[in-house]
């Protein structure tokens, strides 16, 4: 948990911007490699840092998604576990119901529980 966390500080570490990124992410695969990503926030839409990290992941064909973590930097420079938001929580349930999210120093809970009652979206034939 420790060294995800580390990951995600490092990564908001390079980039930080008050205005275009602030929070960093970091995924685990089963397989052991981890990824990391960063928020982009723009005029009219900000993307978490969570789907940039899983987008690496996903696009270099690593979808076993086992942990993850988004870390935010504050203006005086100290960090905070986030919690995922609700549309991040869409993801982990779509894409890894499985997943342990971080979402304090000491704590990780599955995905499918922070999502109890999903939305599942139909598929029309
Ligand atoms: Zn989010």
């Amino acid at each position: 948990m420790k060294t995800l966390i580390d990951e995600a500080k490092k990564t908001i570490d390079q980039l930080f911007s008050k205005d275009k990124f602030q929070v960093g992410s970091a995924v685990k695969t089963k397989s052991g490699k981890i990824y990391t990503g960063i928020s982009i926030n723009c005029q009219k839409m900000n993307l978490c840092a969570e789907w940039t990290a899983i987008g690496k992941a996903f696009s270099e064909g690593n979808n076993d998604i086992e942990i993850s973590v988004a870390i935010r930097k504050k203006d005086d420079g100290s960090y905070e576990i986030y919690p995922p938001c609700a549309l991040c929580r869409e993801l982990f349930i779509t894409y890894c119901p499985n997943a342990e999210i971080i979402i304090s120093e000491n704590k990780k809970v599955k995905a499918s529980e922070l999502l109890p009652h999903p939305w599942i979206k139909k598929v029309r034939k």
